[in-house]
């Protein structure tokens, strides 16, 4: 492709892709093929000689679209929204466009020293601890998702374990019944072994107890097992519930024998809440926390992927993850003055994300920011007070922040029927979860473009099928 076909193909796409915007309310929001369905649609092989790319952006309409769940829907209220917002969409287009590898500073030092620099501003923005910003100790870098950044963080706290214990004694670590997933799976790849994870129970409102976890690490001190790692959760994904951060800090300090053990706090969907002052107690006692993270590309309008991650000692960090062999060496990092962010992550290689957090933040500035998170909280509190309002539904747990958790009154056989109705519309698109054993649906609110008109067309549609259920 030549420079100039690029240039007119380019802005076809781009056209492309307003138009996809522009329409896409149109457009049933879960995709309603098969299995099989577009593969069936593709040539059994790969083209001998290039294609024009007309031919290419036809197949997105006609081959690729009918298979998108779409994303960017202002009435897709499913899981947590994956925002790609138009300033992100072109971030993604100027780091593809420069191509640029950032394992090392010297591989792009801007790429480099523009990430460092954001993730301070996300320390100001977010008025997050003074020890995450990158004059001190600590430092942020940007993973690809919070999945890699509990890895990396427990697998920090693992050398830290074994350095204070001379790699002896089998390691624990603890999170809430209800944490995330990936915390498990981040056990498992650390070499913990999924045995070594304790789920802590949580109180009524779905948060961990913390005497619940002083007692299960008591009990495995008292068994020689050494507690090394624990995550509380800031917005769990079933009914982002806030883990009382302040009580299990001073448990990992306190509790921790020889080496303290190693708080990591998960704000994956909620963080983004605290460029907001009146929502900032969601991070109350994060202080005590030896790495945060949370997702711009969940809530903060940025497209996938983008996880914030930052550390309280670096140092810590590096140590578990570098290796240096000589292919790699270089003045640069040699001289001591450079930040090399492969030494931050699982993969050596690195994608230039910071630009569209970069383009974000400059084109929303923080007030555009706040002012969307705000009316999305917003309309999570109307939709709950409608909820509450009609005697058919009741709310699963109180509304908390842009989520909320409901069900109609009735088994949980009716609550599955009734969100198969509502996805099958096409209209909107709900997800569930378990609250206390029951079928629950969950109605997210933190795309782009949601406005009350989304909100309220939902709870009519979701009234009118309840009447079929
Ligand atoms: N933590 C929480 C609380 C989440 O809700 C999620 C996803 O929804 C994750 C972690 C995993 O996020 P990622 O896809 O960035 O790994």
């Amino acid at each position: 492709m030549t420079s100039d076909e690029f240039r007119r193909w380019g802005k076809a796409l781009v056209d492309w892709i307003a138009d996809y915007r522009e329409g896409i309310e149109d457009r049933p929001v879960l995709s309603q093929v098969e299995p099989g369905e577009v593969r069936r649609r593709l040539p059994p092989e790969p083209p001998e000689t290039g294609e024009g790319f007309d031919a290419v952006l036809a197949d997105l309409d006609e081959i690729v679209l009918p298979g998108i769940t779409h994303w960017q829907h202002p009435s897709f209220f499913a899981y947590f929204p994956s925002n790609a917002s138009y300033p992100s969409v072109l971030g993604e287009l100027a780091s593809a466009g420069l191509g640029v590898q950032g394992m090392l500073w010297a591989t792009s030092p801007a790429a480099t020293e523009l990430e460092t620099h954001v993730m301070d501003w996300l320390v100001s923005a977010l008025d997050l601890p003074a020890g995450f910003r990158s004059g001190s100790a600590g430092g942020g870098v940007i993973q690809d998702t919070a999945s890699s950044a509990a890895l990396c963080a427990l697998v920090a706290a693992r050398e830290r374990a074994w350095e204070a214990h001379s790699k002896g004694g089998r390691l624990t670590a603890y999170a809430s019944t209800q944490a995330h997933s990936s915390i498990e799976k981040a056990v498992r790849i650390a070499g913990l072994g999924a045995d070594s994870l304790r789920l802590i129970e949580v109180d009524e409102g779905y948060r961990m107890r913390p005497r619940a976890l002083a007692a299960a690490m008591a009990a495995d001190r008292s068994a020689g097992l050494v507690p090394a790692f624990v995550c509380a959760t800031v917005g769990t994904t079933s009914s982002l519930a806030v883990d009382p951060v302040a009580g299990i800090g001073a448990l990992c300090r306190e509790q921790g024998g020889p080496s303290p053990v190693w708080l990591h706090v998960d704000a994956a969907m909620a963080g983004t809440a605290a460029l907001c002052p009146e929502h900032r107690w969601i991070h109350a006692g994060l202080e005590h926390a030896d790495s945060y993270c949370f997702n711009p590309h969940k809530w903060m309008f940025t497209a996938f992927d983008c996880d914030a991650f930052w550390v309280r000692d670096r140092a810590a960090l590096v140590r578990s993850l570098s290796v240096l062999p000589e292919y790699l060496r270089n003045e640069a990092t040699e001289s001591g003055k450079v930040i090399d962010y492969r030494d931050w992550q699982v993969p050596l290689g690195r994608r230039f994300r910071a630009l569209k957090l970069w383009f974000v933040l400059r084109a929303y500035g923080l007030e555009g920011l706040r002012l969307r998170v705000r009316r999305h909280v917003e309309l999570a509190e109307a939709f709950a007070s409608w909820v509450e309002a009609d005697e058919r539904f009741e709310l699963a747990v109180p509304r908390s922040l842009n989520l909320v958790c409901f069900r109609l009154r009735g088994s949980d056989e009716e609550n599955e029927a009734l969100l198969a109705r509502l996805n099958a519309s096409g209209a909107l698109y709900l997800t569930h979860t378990r609250l206390g054993g029951r079928y629950t649906l969950r109605l997210s609110i933190g795309q782009t473009d949601t406005e009350e008109r989304h909100v309220r067309a939902a709870w009519e549609r979701i009234r009118a099928e309840a009447e079929s259920v």
